[in-house]
């Protein structure tokens, strides 16, 4: 199963180091809104101090390895999941570039000290669910509404809100039908698309799932068929 992870939001605590450097900046607290991210700027800044706040993060030398876990050990556990279950996973994020290394060196870096060994980053320009679409994913796991909804639109991949504590995004994608499935924490997360994998594949999952000797001999077990088909010259 090929899953990809949103950054920022879902792995990366980027609100408290965003509202810490805001309050140095500007000198007054400020309120948190459970959704900011690169693309949704603090509450209580004007458009003026966001840009501001921004070009100030873009003078921190490898800003994106300061960040906490959203989830203290959230990056470890994906990694075991991942490696357990042989998922292929890729991190998806708009981090924008600040003095140092490359975003996505960054990014590798952080993920790589978490506990993520060899994560593969893809800095996202355009659509997510046309990269979704074009990569065959099958799961995004993202904490904004809009990008959920970019992945239902353009991608046969399913994705998942991770909305942390908050209260649910209120609109049609939730509350009625479409195909966003809603999680409270990467652990959930992690048992369903644990789940999602068991009805994508249950053959293979079978199989993988016996103990060894077993498996061999219901593969040598398998009828073989009389005629193998004719390859088309
Ligand atoms: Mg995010």
């Amino acid at each position: 199963m090929r899953v990809a992870f949103d950054v920022d939001g879902v792995v990366a605590d980027l609100r408290s180091v965003l509202v810490r450097e805001a309050e140095v900046l500007f000198g007054r607290a400020l309120s948190i809104a459970p959704d900011v991210d690169e693309d949704h700027p603090l509450e209580g800044l004007n458009h003026r101090e966001r840009q501001r706040l921004w070009r100030r993060i873009a003078t921190i030398e490898n800003f994106w390895e300061t960040l906490g876990e959203t989830e203290e050990g959230a990056v470890a556990r994906i990694a075991a999941v991942a490696s357990t279950r042989r998922w292929e996973v890729l991190f998806l994020t708009k981090r924008p570039a600040t003095a140092g290394a490359a975003a996505q060196t960054q990014t590798q870096r952080w993920l790589s000290a978490k506990g993520f060994p060899l994560p593969a980053v893809y800095v996202v320009r355009r659509s997510r669910g046309a990269i979704a679409e074009a990569l065959g994913l099958d799961a995004v796991v993202d904490d904004q509404l809009p990008n959920c909804l970019d992945v239902v639109a353009d991608s046969h991949a399913r994705p998942l809100l991770l909305c942390r504590g908050a209260a649910v995004p209120a609109g049609p994608a939730v509350t009625r039908a479409a195909p966003v499935t809603l999680v409270r924490s990467v652990d959930e997360c992690l048992e369903v698309l644990a789940a999602m994998e068991l009805r994508l594949t249950p053959a293979l999952r079978v199989i993988s799932d016996l103990p060894a000797a077993r498996s061999r001999r219901s593969v040598r077990r398998a009828p073989i068929p009389r005629r193998w088909p004719r390859f088309q010259e």
